[in-house]
C-alpha cells in the first residue's frame, strides 16, 4: 500500500494581500532548507527543534479552503514558502490535484534543489519567486554556504520550460556581501538568460 505524502508545516499565515503573490494569499511555511544564508530571517525553518505539524495535502486543503472565496474574488491562492518549498514538490503537486486550477499557486524558492523537484513544481505552480541572492559565484557561496551551480543551472532550465511572465527573480542588496554594482551585474546576467521580471529589495538587518 502506498503511504500518503506528508510535509512538515510550521505555520499558515492567512489574509496576506499582495505581499507574496497576487490577490489574497495564504502563506504555507514548510520546514527544511538546503541553504544557510548568513542573514536568514527564518532560521526556525531549518532548526531541528521547531514545532511543526506533519500534514497530508488533504489536511492542508481542509485548513486553507476557509478562505476560498477570497482567493477566487481576488485571483489569489496559496503561496508555498519556508524554508525551501520545492523540497515538497510532490506534496504540492498532490495539493494542486485537490484544490483544482482556480486557485493561484506560488512558490518562494531558492531553486537550490535537484532539477527533478523543480520540474515537478513547474507542472503545478503558477508563479515562481526565485530568491537568487547574487549571480556572482563567490558572493553567493559566501552568503549561502553552498555553490551557485545548482541554482544557476535550474534557473536556466526553468526559463526554458516556462514563459518569462511566470518567473520573478528577487535581487537583494545584502550589506557586507554585495553592492549596487554587483546587483546590476546580476540583473544583466539574468536578463541575458531570459529573465524579464525582477524584484529588487534590501535585506534589513536586526
Ligand atoms: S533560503 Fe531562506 S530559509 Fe533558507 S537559509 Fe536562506 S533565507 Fe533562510
Amino acid at each position: 500500500m502506498n503511504r500518503a505524502i506528508t510535509a512538515p508545516v510550521i505555520t499558515i499565515s492567512r489574509h496576506r494581500l499582495e505581499t507574496d503573490g497576487q490577490g489574497v494569499t495564504s502563506l504555507v511555511v514548510f520546514h527544511g532548507c538546503p541553504l544557510r544564508c548568513k542573514y536568514c530571517i527564518n532560521p526556525f525553518s531549518f532548526a531541528p527543534d521547531t514545532r511543526m505539524v506533519e500534514m497530508t495535502p488533504n489536511e492542508l486543503y481542509d485548513k486553507v479552503k476557509i478562505d476560498a472565496l477570497y482567493y477566487l474574488a481576488t485571483g489569489g491562492g496559496i503561496t508555498f514558502g519556508g524554508g525551501e518549498p520545492l523540497l515538497r514538490a510532490d506534496f504540492i503537486k498532490e495539493f494542486r490535484a485537490i484544490c483544482g486550477y482556480t486557485w493561484h499557486l506560488c512558490a518562494e524558492t531558492s531553486l537550490a534543489v535537484p532539477w527533478e523537484l523543480v520540474e515537478t513544481a513547474a507542472s503545478c505552480i503558477d508563479h515562481f519567486y526565485v530568491d537568487c541572492k547574487d549571480m556572482n559565484p563567490d558572493i553567493y557561496e559566501r552568503y549561502t554556504g553552498k555553490t551557485i551551480r545548482l541554482m544557476r543551472e535550474n534557473l536556466v532550465r526553468l526559463i526554458d520550460l516556462l514563459p518569462p511572465e511566470r518567473i520573478t527573480v528577487r535581487l537583494p542588496l545584502i550589506r557586507n556581501f554585495n553592492t549596487e554594482t554587483d546587483r546590476e551585474n546580476s540583473r544583466r546576467i539574468l536578463s541575458d538568460i531570459g529573465i524579464r521580471q525582477f524584484n529588487e529589495l534590501t535585506y534589513r538587518l536586526k
